[in-house]
């Protein structure tokens, strides 16, 4: 079995899941008790809360817990959008998005918001003249993913924020889903940031929303006593501690991942060079962590079946959106129907090993030479 789908899903680092046990064995209390054990539990949890923290420079009442970037998303464009929404009901997203930003923009649009997406120029880059021309004196929030899922394109966050700093009405968040272990970023002058550790060899069932605290917004949860005020429920304390220890590994090891990474991508790219009916979809701006590719006149979902049939596991896109319709991303980038209902991602990691990149290279040009038999290409 050869996984080359990390962007969807990693598999928990031992270390993590070891800690998870370990926590969940020695501090099962409900840190919102007041007896000792559950201020045990609550010890643990402002511990890793504020490594939490530390590592993207914020203080521990600014991260608040969900169950997924998907919660955290929707928490930041329903929630902002309520808060604000007697300073105005425009709000821009980028093209770029996944489903969570998307479609909660969408239910705001029903509520009688306008949104407005921001296009990328040919690098895949959000074009700070075309954001600026977006802009409206009740714009409220500006949406844009840090690194998108399908393309792997890093956008320049620093730079938007600053630009963004001359509009004080104005909040900013970016979904940093597949940023955060991947890439450096500085997200001083951001105002929300989301993500989940699953995408980092965490543990599945937990999200992080990052809220600074010029910034509010109204929840979306309500119920009793958390960490924070804005999202209710019991605080799960090996979640949380499992978090900080995964977030520690990956920041550790990032910079030597992504080179090993890198090295991996090149192999694979100079493979798929030589065919000229296949065109890449990434651009140098790219982490390379995911290839995006697609066959000339083979369906996405085909070409991943084939593979499948050889136990090579690869995504025709985010895995969260419908099967069947072209990429919305790769059609956002190229402009091209048919490149976006071909489109392909490989999605590497510090775990795939050359060898196995060999064998999916062979197998590769074994389901070419299958589809060249039957006159498909
Ligand atoms: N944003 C991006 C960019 C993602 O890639 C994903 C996961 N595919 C999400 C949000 C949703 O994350 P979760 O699975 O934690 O809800």
């Amino acid at each position: 079995m050869i996984y080359l789908d990390y962007a969807a899903n990693t598999p928990i680092d031992k270390e993590v899941l070891d800690y998870y046990y370990e926590i969940s064995q020695k501090y099962y209390g409900n840190p919102n008790s007041v007896h000792k054990i559950g201020r045990a539990a609550k010890e643990i949890i402002d511990k890793a809360t504020e490594n939490i923290a530390k590592n993207f420079g914020v203080s521990k009442e600014e991260i608040i817990y969900t169950s997924g970037a998907t919660e955290s998303n929707n928490m930041v464009i329903k929630g902002i959008c309520e808060r604000y929404k007697n300073n105005g009901k425009h709000i821009i997203v980028s093209s770029l998005e996944h489903n969570s930003i998307i479609a909660s923009a969408t239910v705001m649009q029903d509520k009688g918001f306008d949104v407005d997406l921001v296009p990328v120029n040919k690098e895949g880059l959000i074009d700070i003249e075309e954001l600026k021309k977006l802009i409206r004196k009740d714009t409220i929030l500006v949406s844009i993913v840090s690194v998108d899922s399908e393309i792997g394109l890093v956008q320049p966050i620093e730079e938007i924020a600053k630009f963004l700093r001359d509009y004080p009405n104005i909040h900013f968040h970016t979904d940093a889903t597949q940023a955060v272990g991947k890439v450096k970023i500085d997200y001083s002058d951001v105002d929300l940031i989301t993500f989940s550790p699953h995408k980092f060899y965490g543990v599945n069932g937990i999200g992080v929303l990052i809220k600074k605290k010029n910034t509010n917004l109204i929840p979306i949860i309500s119920g009793g006593k958390s960490t924070t005020v804005y999202r209710s429920g019991t605080p799960v304390t090996p979640l949380i501690a499992s978090v900080d220890k995964a977030l520690d590994i990956a920041l550790t090891n990032q910079e030597n991942r992504y080179n090993y990474v890198l090295e991996l991508n090149k192999r694979i790219i100079n493979h798929l060079k030589k065919y000229d009916y296949i065109h890449i979809n990434n651009t140098d701006k790219s982490i390379p962590f995911t290839i995006n590719f697609s066959i000339r006149g083979i369906h996405s979902k085909d070409f991943a079946k084939m593979l499948e049939e050889k136990d090579i596991y690869i995504s025709t896109k985010t895995s969260c959106c419908p099967e069947n319709t072209p990429s919305k991303l790769v059609y956002a980038l190229t402009k091209d129907k048919s490149l976006a209902a071909t489109s392909l991602r490989v999605s590497l990691s510090h775990l795939t090993t050359n060898e196995e990149i060999n064998s999916f290279l062979n197998t590769f040009d074994e389901c070419i030479e299958e589809l060249k038999k039957d006159g498909k290409i």
